[in-house]
């Protein structure tokens, strides 16, 4: 739908200037450079959108709702989030160039039910010959892209549940969505491919939800967390330690406050939090 289209664009002969793309390119890469380099990071307590309820962890969508400081953003993951911002804007120019338009980047829509109303701003929107379809885009580690490809999407990180709220936002805003083109572009590679994701409410239902179990939580009586630690394996086989999981691993607020005592280590560049005990009080 949007990947083939942008690869026969690549490998095709006579290609021309677009100024129209040109320029719809350079404002978004001076929105990208803004947002994520030239302005202060806000926090906006008290205030659900779509982004704080993808992923499992209500307690992880609490921190961020009442205001608790997380860990500071490293250098190094400003960088990511720009070149994240860089992936999607050359995604967009490159599908219009290929015939793909992708329309309404970043419009402004409601997801509303089960008791909550926030906001939601989807990649965009693609008119195919079966019907509108939402439209994600993604910078990939090469991990999550190759098992992206050998087992298909997971959720690990949100993105199926991201992909359901935003089509249901589209639907309540009139546009009948027939489900997600998610289209991903592996960091390291630049290789390209997308899935489409049907439209089934669940996942967005369990989201509203999520958002409802932030929204009536307060600082001192936080939802459950939706992860514990589990044993650390080397090899296949267990080393007899605990570790956080991946999940957690990337949670801002890890350390700071869901497991003070845990004790950070990178290996093979990547963070491992160690906890000492064997089944933590509290989950
Ligand atoms: S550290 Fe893990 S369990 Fe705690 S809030 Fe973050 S994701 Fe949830």
């Amino acid at each position: 739908m949007i990947a083939d289209q942008i690869m026969m664009y690549l490998d095709s002969v006579g290609k021309r200037v677009d100024e129209n793309v040109l320029e719809a390119a350079t404002e978004r890469f001076k929105q990208a450079l803004t947002r994520q380099i030239m302005s202060d990071r806000e926090d906006r307590p008290n205030q659900l959108y779509a982004t704080m309820v993808t992923k499992k962890c209500a307690r992880q969508s609490a921190y961020k709702f009442h205001g608790f400081k997380g860990a500071d953003l490293s250098p190094r993951a400003k960088i990511n989030f720009l070149i994240g911002d860089f992936v999607e804007l050359t995604v967009l120019a490159l599908a219009e160039l290929a015939g793909a338009k992708v329309e309404k980047n970043n419009e402004r829509l409601i997801v509303k039910g089960g008791g909550v109303e926030f906001a939601c701003r989807p990649d965009g929107l693609i008119n195919t010959e079966h019907g509108p379809f939402n439209v994600e885009i993604k910078k990939m580690s090469e991990y999550g892209y190759d098992e992206w490809e050998r087992v298909g999407l997971s959720d690990d990180w949100g993105y199926r549940t991201q992909s359901q709220l935003e089509c249901f936002a589209w639907k309540l805003s009139g546009v009948d969505v027939k489900g997600t083109c998610f289209v991903g572009i592996r960091g390291l590679t630049g290789h390209i491919r997308e899935e489409l994701i049907p439209y089934e409410e669940g996942l967005a239902f369990s989201a509203c939800e999520r958002a409802l179990r932030v929204q009536t939580s307060t600082k001192d009586n936080l939802p459950e967390r939706a992860w514990k630690p589990v044993p650390e394996t080397f090899r296949g086989k267990p080393t007899g330690l605990m570790i956080l999981p991946m999940q957690c691993s990337y949670c801002d607020f890890a350390q700071v406050h869901c497991w003070p005592e845990a004790k950070m280590e990178i290996k093979s560049g990547k963070p491992k939090f160690y906890i000492a005990v064997k089944e933590p009080n509290g989950i």
